[in-house]
């Protein structure tokens, strides 16, 4: 056990403070010793010495991700998570292929079977009515994310793996969901700004960026900002060089480049493998 001890600032004047002006006679304060045993964690290290750890995802099973981002990843010897979308065209016409990356080391992500979001809110006209998140019940979508659990068990025999939820929306008819299934998940991502350290992170929950059409330099920018505090970036994106949300392949490719060239500041690896990491040993 480790005995961390508060001290508080103490005062022990009054004189020369001016506080008669404001009706005050005289403030006191007290000298205050606190001995608590509290357990410190430690300070956070990744595997090879890194600085960060970097999770890589890609959202919504696109052909794009298929056609370009993989061989980028191949060849840098990188690995992802992928977050499925069950009922995508590009997952249901080129399962095998997505089974391939689970036997290549990606993690295959739970992303929903029909990837409902609130139609409520700003710029959602493409949210179709069944899959308007607003009206869905807790009970429809928690059998839902089970359901795709299961259906990507099935594909690559897993029985842990992170999620992210569509649209990062998780208000439902009636409540919000996320605590419902978190238990069903070895992490979760959100959508937030960053954490500047490790100890701001609790639960499973880690803050992502989706990045639309980034620069180079912002990528880099994000994962050097994790190295200089020490934390986890994590990006998602979308489409790659194609499909929507996208990111240029070029940027893409040096950005992955840049991320293997430096191997002393970044481990990069699936979400699922980082999670694995935090637990205490
Ligand atoms: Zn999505």
């Amino acid at each position: 056990m480790i005995k961390t001890v508060f001290r508080m600032i103490i005062v022990t004047s009054c004189s020369g403070l001016g506080l008669s002006g404001l009706g005050l006679s005289c403030l006191s304060f007290t000298s205050l010793t606190v001995a608590a045993e509290e357990p410190v964690p430690p300070p956070q290290s990744w595997p090879g010495g890194a600085k960060a750890a970097v999770s890589l995802s890609y959202d919504d099973a696109l052909n794009s991700q298929l056609d370009y981002a993989v061989k980028a990843l191949a060849e840098h010897h990188l690995k992802a998570t992928f977050y499925l979308t069950l009922n995508s065209d590009a997952y249901k016409t080129r399962q095998a292929e997505w089974q391939a990356l689970a036997k290549a080391g990606h993690e295959l992500g739970n992303h929903t079977i029909h990837h409902a979001c609130r139609a409520s809110l700003a710029n959602r006209e493409w949210v179709t009515k069944e899959q308007d998140l607003d009206q869905w019940p807790l009970a429809k979508i928690n059998a839902e994310i089970r359901a795709a659990n299961q259906q990507l068990q099935q594909l690559d025999g897993q029985t842990s793996r992170t999620f992210t939820p569509p649209c990062g929306d998780t208000q439902v008819l009636d409540g919000d969901y996320l605590a419902n299934v978190t238990p069903l998940f070895s992490g979760i991502k959100v959508l937030g700004p960053p954490v500047t350290s490790m100890s701001e992170l609790s639960g499973k929950q880690l803050p992502t960026w989706f990045p639309v059409e980034p620069t180079l330099q912002q990528l880099i920018d994000y994962v050097e900002q994790a190295a200089t505090n020490g934390t986890i970036a994590s990006i998602t994106f979308h489409g790659v060089g194609g499909d929507h949300l996208q990111v240029d392949t070029n940027i893409h490719q040096q950005f992955l480049a840049y991320l293997a060239k430096h191997p002393d500041r970044f481990w990069v690896d699936t979400y699922q493998n980082i999670r694995l990491h935090l637990l205490p040993q």
